[in-house]
Formats: C-alpha cells, structure tokens, sequence
C-alpha cells in the first residue's frame, strides 16, 4: 500500500512503495562495512524502495523513480522483485500512460528499472528527465535495457532545471556523477544523497556503494546544510518513514 500522501506546496505527494526487503546476498554486506565509522548496532538492514507522485493542482503527474521493476529486471541480481509501483500507481488511481514527467534521480537498477516494462517503455506518455552527467557514464544493463528503449522520451538537463512548473531537479553528484534530487516547494526528494538515518546526523559517514564517496559526502553536507536552514522536508528512496522532517 502506498504511503500516506501530504500536501506540499499545493502538491499532493503521494509515497509508493515499490518493495520493502534486504538487499541480496550478491551486495549484502555487514552494516560496518557498508557504514564504515558509523558505530551501529548490527541488525539486518530492511530498506523499503520508494517512489513519489507528485499530483499539481493542475492535475498534472510527476514520477520520481521508477523503483526496482519487474522479475527480470537488472535488479533481479539484489533487489526484492517484482516491484509493486504500477500497483502502487493504480491505488492513487494513476495509469503508467497518465504520467506527464518521470524523474529518474539516477541510473542504478533499483531507481530506474521499473521505467521498462517487456523492452518498452512503461510510461509512454512521459518525458524522462536525466542529467547529462549520469547519461554520459551509462553502461551495461541499465544502458541497454532501460536507456536505449527510452531513448526517444529522454529529457536530458545539465544541472538546475524547472521540469514541470514548480519542480526542480538539481545535481547532487557523488552517489553517481548525475546523481540529482527533485524540489516541490520545501519538498526534497533525495534520491540516494542518504541512505542511513546515521547519515543524518553525521553526513561524514561513507557508503560503501557511493561511487565516490568523498565527493557524496561533500555534497550529503552542504545540501542537508541547504535543507536544515530552510527547514525542508525530506522523501528518501530507503528510509522506512517516506518524510523526514528536518
Ligand atoms: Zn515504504
Ligand atoms: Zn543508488
């Protein structure tokens, strides 16, 4: 069942969640390492998987990630597939065709496998927005699975860039070169930028699967400082509570 939506901004914000489970054996590593310094007590790390729809008042739908897609996914190797988002969907009363914009917050298999369904695009009717950084470095599965069939809708942006009125991706780079986050109004939806809550408090701590962790950490703190001050409201893509009210 999707999460409880809220009213940010005049938008109605609805959480999907897509999965809840471990990650697979194939990436599963003790939560020291995945946290190097963290200091946490080891226990089995659940992340739900979550997407967001953002509805404006003029009706028009934003997806933000497209979760860890289906059986066969490139995600299948780690992630607890299928994903439910079109469920998910359907219970907000939302078709794949009615989604005027996705965004995908970056190219890792559990954010942006759902965008295919059977080699086509599942939400045919909608631009993709994708940084020109993350676009240049994609390879492998997630480049000839999930990238070459949406090719056609890609809305490729470089850096700050207003995507559907009064929503705004921007680069947040370190957990990949493209990696960006979406605003609506005091809304942050952080894609990757934490992945912890014991990032939270302490933005230093590395992820083990940052692709480069320094640089994820510089960005983790200067945009989490950006969102404090203004007192924003973050929507993480693992946490089990969707909002996190800074
Ligand atoms: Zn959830
Ligand atoms: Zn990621």
């Amino acid at each position: 069942m999707p999460h409880q939506p809220r009213i940010i901004a005049g938008v109605e914000v609805t959480p999907l969640c897509d999965a809840v489970g471990p990650m697979g054996e194939t990436i599963r590593r003790p939560l020291a390492e995945m946290f190097p310094g963290a200091a946490l007590r080891e226990e089995p790390w659940i992340l739900h998987f979550h997407c967001y729809l953002l509805r404006d008042p003029a009706g028009r739908l934003t997806l933000v990630d497209t979760g860890i897609g289906p059986a066969d996914s490139p995600a299948s190797s780690w992630a607890p597939v299928p994903g439910t988002l079109t469920a998910e969907l359907a219970a907000a009363g939302v078709a794949p065709a009615d989604v005027d914009t996705v965004i995908l917050t970056h190219l890792h298999s559990d954010h942006a496998s759902g965008a295919v369904a059977d080699g086509r695009p599942l939400f045919e009717n909608a631009r993709h927005v994708l940084q020109q950084a993350e676009f240049d470095v994609a390879q492998g599965a997630m480049l000839d699975r999930i990238l070459t069939p949406i090719k056609g809708q890609l809305h490729v942006v470089d850096g700050q860039a207003e995507v559907s009125p009064g929503v705004h991706v921007h680069l947040a780079a370190g957990h990949t070169p493209g990696h960006q986050i979406a605003r609506v109004g005091e809304l942050a939806i952080t894609g990757d930028l934490v992945l912890h809550l014991a990032q939270l408090s302490d933005p230093s701590v590395r992820y083990l699967y940052d692709d480069d962790q320094d640089q994820a950490a510089a960005t983790r703190a200067e945009v989490l400082d950006a969102l404090r001050a203004e007192h924003a409201v973050l929507a993480t893509a693992h946490f089990s509570d969707p909002f996190v009210q800074l």
